[in-house]
């Protein structure tokens, strides 16, 4: 059974990561801060694990 293996080695990660849309904040503060400011809809603050940063999302 002939195998291939690809295994490219590409210096930089080509990952197609779930938050490259959502608005990023540098600390949990600044998030907070504008979780707050949004009175029409509850919004969860939690640090992403694909960029480290902090990002929200609607509670449901
Ligand atoms: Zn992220």
């Amino acid at each position: 059974m002939p195998r291939r293996n690809q295994t490219k080695q590409h210096s930089r990660l080509v990952v197609d990561i779930p938050c490259k849309r959502k608005k990023r904040f540098n600390s949990e503060a600044k998030a907070l801060e504008t979780a707050e400011q949004a009175t029409e809809v509850t919004l969860k603050v939690y640090k992403c694990p694909y960029c480290k940063g902090w990002h929200l999302s609607s509670a449901v």
